[in-house]
């Protein structure tokens, strides 16, 4: 018989994985956020507030922004469509980028493009173009009329 000996002072144990207990499992990704949960989808400043111009603010683009602005958006869905004659369709009715003028405004990518005309919009509108943030968490929130934070849950209706 081994009798084994005594492990040397400061030497660890060999340490087993904990078996997670059902408690801590994590709550159902699919499960939708209402408000006052927390977001599964991270607020990112600079996107939401380009969204936010582009959405609410569109009568300040000019026709080629407004264009171009389609174009993104119609590329976009032909690149997200599982039909190969949906894409192509979706090509034909948006255009294409071959046009030069369309290539150079798309050079840096349509993020870099929808960012420069929003600080255009931001820069020659200040008076028309309101930026609704939560009073709370300073976040850019859906629309200029809403009164509840779709990133903390913050209500300031009344
Ligand atoms: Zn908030």
């Amino acid at each position: 018989m081994i009798i084994p000996k005594l492990q040397p002072t400061g030497a660890t144990l060999p340490v087993f994985p904990r078996v997670q207990s059902r408690q801590a499992a994590p709550p159902a990704e699919q499960e939708r956020s209402g408000p006052g949960e927390r977001s599964l989808v991270e607020y990112d400043e600079d996107r939401e507030l380009t969204r936010y111009v582009w959405d609410h603010y569109h009568r300040f683009l000019t026709k080629f922004e407004w264009r171009v602005g389609r174009l993104i958006i119609g590329r976009a869905k032909a690149a997200g469509s599982l039909s190969h004659q949906m894409a192509e369709a979706i090509n034909r009715l948006w255009g294409s980028v071959d046009e030069p003028d369309v290539a150079a405004a798309l050079a840096d990518g349509p993020e870099a493009f929808r960012r420069r005309v929003r600080d255009r919009l931001l820069s020659e509108h200040p008076a028309e173009v309101f930026i609704n943030r939560c009073p709370r968490c300073g976040c850019v929130v859906r629309t200029p009329g809403a009164r509840q934070c779709f990133w903390c849950g913050f209500d300031w209706h009344g």
